[in-house]
């Protein structure tokens, strides 16, 4: 039987995989492929969802509520804030809105694996500046890589899935570099665990506002625990959140997410306790693993970045054989979620093994 004849896809969709999750955890296992927050949710934000808009009706459109908290608690004007079905619909959004046929989006290599789709669904070119040697973003070399076909760059940091930070003066320096017209993303969905001192954090900074090119990115996902809701937000200004809103399929945030959203605001003080246990086991699995003799970068998230080469796709499938998940990326090292207690023991017993 010859194939059926199929509509035609533009060469660059087809050339591109479409994304694919981590693997998912048996019951037995643990599940540390996606950088997920490993406590139940709160009582009370669990509750937050029996309060919704009734499912016979569209959620508001704008998410008015949660905007106007958030504009509350950073102090700008809602307008200047942009929720959305998780921080990867801005992402796309925001490029969607600048970067079209012959036009380019710098990011760094290795950094989150949606970047690399976003410009090419776009239509546009992606640029990729390799990590420096310490896995780190290399601000020099992505100032340089700006031409006049740049439209946007994404800077992510704490990066994943390797984990330093950009600092406040290194970006400073950089957004010196960068065109005012070309559009800067700063995504921080990490920025709960960030311990550094000296690291950007594009809000206590107001960065947006010295540089209205800059547009910073934070998720509910993380240290909020609520990925499965799909909820993230922009701040920046507010004609550039104007097109990203026009770029997003409009009603995608339910009135569950939003809900939630603001019940995790009203939990904050309990909820970042909570970070604060993963930062502690951040630590402890990143100086055991360095005991060991792993050459761990500093990470400033709740995961950590095993850089294993050559040898990656066994070292992962020794994880997985003690149902421990991980994220491996072929040929060049592993992301670790920071997980339950007994899984960082875990993760510890197994990589001793592994040297
Ligand atoms: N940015 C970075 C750097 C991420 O790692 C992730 C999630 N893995 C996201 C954005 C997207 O998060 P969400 O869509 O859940 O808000």
């Amino acid at each position: 039987m010859t194939d059926p004849i199929l509509p035609r896809i533009r060469p660059a969709i087809a050339a591109l995989a479409p994304y694919r999750q981590g693997k998912q955890a048996g019951p037995d296992a643990y599940k540390l492929s996606s950088n997920e927050n490993p406590f139940e949710p709160l009582p009370s934000v669990a509750a937050a969802l029996q309060h919704t808009t009734p499912i016979n009706r569209y959620p508001d459109a704008t998410a008015g509520r949660l905007r106007a908290r958030l504009g509350a608690r950073y102090a700008v004007e809602p307008d200047q804030v942009h929720v959305a079905a998780g921080s990867v619909s801005i992402l796309h959004q925001l490029i969607l809105a600048t970067a079209s046929v012959g036009d380019e989006v710098v990011y760094a290599w290795r950094s989150f694996e949606a970047y690399p789709s976003l410009p090419l669904v776009a239509g546009a070119t992606g640029v990729q500046v390799p990590l420096t040697a310490d896995a780190r973003h290399d601000l020099d070399a992505m100032a340089d890589a700006v031409t006049e076909r740049t439209r946007a760059v994404i800077l992510c940091t704490p990066n994943n899935p390797t984990g330093p930070i950009i600092t406040s003066d290194e970006f400073a320096t950089f957004v010196e570099r960068v065109p005012t017209d070309v559009l800067i993303i700063l995504d921080e969905a990490y920025a709960e665990f960030v311990t550094a001192p000296g690291a950007v954090d594009g809000l206590a900074e107001r960065v947006f506002e010295r540089h209205p090119n800059v547009v910073v990115l934070r998720t509910f996902s993380k240290a909020y625990g609520l990925a499965g809701l799909r909820i993230g937000y922009a701040i920046g200004n507010e004609k550039v959140l104007d097109a990203a809103r026009t770029t997003g399929i409009p009603l995608s945030v339910t009135s569950a997410a939003e809900n939630a959203a603001i019940a995790s605001l009203d939990a904050e003080a309990e909820l970042l306790e909570r970070v604060a246990v993963i930062v502690e086991r951040r630590t402890r699995l990143v100086q055991g693993l360095r005991a060991q003799g792993w050459d761990v970068p500093d990470s400033q998230a709740n995961f950590i970045w095993l850089p294993t080469g050559e040898r990656t796709d066994d070292v992962a499938a020794a994880f997985v054989a003690a149902d421990l998940i991980v994220r491996p990326f072929s040929g060049d090292g592993i992301r670790i979620s920071v997980g339950e207690e007994a899984a960082v023991d875990r993760v510890l017993e197994v990589a001793s093994t592994l040297r």
